[in-house]
């Protein structure tokens, strides 16, 4: 049986083998979730609303557990896992008004009454990355189980513990079972099982922008629905007018937050010249202050990279110190420790700042005039998040509305929140998640017409 080694991140000792599912078991997990759907949608919403409240009510109770599991599985600080686990409660609990709630419309035409349904789609397939294992899943199985649809939920090769949990709290809260099934494999087994298969109906994929490509044009032979999750390059824009102290007292933990293992990481710092080499000066302390330590320890800011693999990757951005500004402390191994580091590139070309790295790696390079600000902002093929710092009203309006992104903070660096709408421009993906639209994207239209002569 095909199984993978799980690694601890921050001391690489051996954490637990998981057994990877094989196509037959995907497609025996697909005809169970068919019958579950069926199940489920006949349910009163009452009933289906109050299943996803005694769901997330089971998170509740196991804040502590899957954060600690978080921890010793991704190497992410306890202070954030916690955060993490509380989010999956919070949007299982935002979304569990969605069956009382959702409904078509009643649309006025000639000759009867046309009214629109909105059908679950059925089986869904969710696929998550590594580096936010428990929120991401929840971002795709709570509005997709809200708007009455099945789920299968792949998690990503390293980091599959906390997603094993929560299918397991699913059951213990009363779900049907087969209902949410949590299948743990490889990309290329279970993934394209997904895509591949025809009755899973939409695909929810998070992940690098190389494989969304292979997944959409896996589903466009079927003409299967598809949400696309993707990379980023996000910008942040610091003009000479804005509180600068501020700015940099945050910007590292806009990069650095997870490591950099963030799709919203703001890893290009793009400065007003005339403050530039001020923003540095303030800069330097705040990347030096932020804690790197342990993932247990309460007070820790960053934890390790993910893996050795990915480690390598990282560290390829910063062949030699040419180019490093500073950087922050990190502690020695073993664990796969990569300390904040800050480059200034020679040019807008370099492939520090052209390409995702995903890492603690920022780039900062200074810009002229607002045009200048936006047009370097906009020079990637993503378009996922991003800040601008500012206290003039109307400029802060002028860039928000000339940045291709899909999630823009001024004068922070808030990007997720569970009721506001998240996605990306360009090649950072196609559809959103979150907000009060996202339950609507797991349902069909269905336009019935009814005759009153
Ligand atoms: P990845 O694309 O390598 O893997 C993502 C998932 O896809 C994993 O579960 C993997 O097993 C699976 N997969 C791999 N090959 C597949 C295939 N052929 N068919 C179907 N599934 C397959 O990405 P990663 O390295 O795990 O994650 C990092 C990437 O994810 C970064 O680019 C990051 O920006 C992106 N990301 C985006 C968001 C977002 O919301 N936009 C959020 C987090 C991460």
């Amino acid at each position: 049986m095909p199984q993978i080694q799980l690694i601890n991140p921050a001391d690489e000792s051996l954490l637990r083998i998981v057994a990877h599912t094989t196509v037959d078991e995907v497609d025996e997990a697909v005809a169970v979730a068919v019958d579950a759907q069926r199940v489920w949608a006949a349910r009163p919403p009452a009933e289906r609303a109050d299943a996803l409240r005694r769901f997330a009510g089971a998170v509740d109770a196991a804040v502590e557990e899957l954060a600690w599991l978080e921890v010793r599985n991704s190497g992410h600080p306890i202070t954030q896992a916690r955060w993490e686990a509380g989010h999956v409660r919070d949007v299982l609990t935002y979304y569990s008004a969605v069956p009382e709630r959702l409904s078509g419309k009643q649309i006025p035409v000639a000759g009867g009454i046309d009214i629109t349904f909105l059908d679950p789609i059925g089986v869904v397939g969710i696929i998550v990355p590594w580096n936010f294992p428990m929120t991401i899943a929840a971002w795709g199985f709570a509005p997709a189980l809200a708007a009455g649809n099945a789920v299968l939920l792949k998690p990503a090769e390293w980091t599959p513990l906390t997603a094993m949990r929560l299918g397991a709290l699913a059951l213990e809260a009363g779900l049907p079972p087969g209902l949410f099934q949590v299948l743990p494999g490889r990309g290329p087994v279970v993934g394209e099982r997904f895509v591949t298969h025809p009755q899973v109906r939409k695909v929810v994929f998070t992940g690098s922008t190389a494989v969304g490509k292979r997944v959409m044009a896996g589903c466009a032979e079927q003409v299967k629905a598809v949400t696309l999750e993707l990379g980023g390059k996000s910008a942040n824009i610091v003009f000479a007018d804005s509180d600068l102290e501020k700015a940099a007292a945050t910007a590292p933990y806009a990069v650095f937050d997870n490591a950099g293992q963030d799709c919203c990481a703001r890893s290009r710092i793009l400065v007003e010249r005339s403050v530039y080499d001020r923003f540095l000066e303030l800069l330097e302390p705040a990347v030096k202050g932020v804690k790197v330590d342990v993932p247990g320890k309460e007070s820790t800011e960053m934890g390790p990279l993910v893996s050795r693999a990915h480690f390598d990757r990282v560290a390829s951005f910063v062949p030699d110190d040419a180019r490093v500004a500073f950087r922050g402390s990190a502690p020695s191994g073993p664990g796969f420790w990569f300390p904040p580091t800050v480059l200034l590139p020679a040019s807008r070309t370099d492939r520090a700042v052209t390409e995702e790295i995903f890492g603690p790696v920022v780039t900062v390079l200074p810009f002229d005039d607002e045009a200048d600000a936006i047009a370097l902002a906009n020079d990637t093929v993503y378009g996922l998040a991003g800040s601008l710092w500012t206290r003039d009203v109307g400029r802060a309006l002028r860039v928000a509305r000339g940045i291709e992104t899909g999630n823009l903070s001024v004068n922070s660096h808030s990007a997720v929140r569970y009721s506001t709408p998240f996605g990306g421009f360009k090649q950072s993906g196609l559809g959103r998640e979150l907000g009060p639209d996202a339950a609507a994207a797991f349902t069909e239209t269905k336009n019935v017409f009814i005759s009153t002569d």
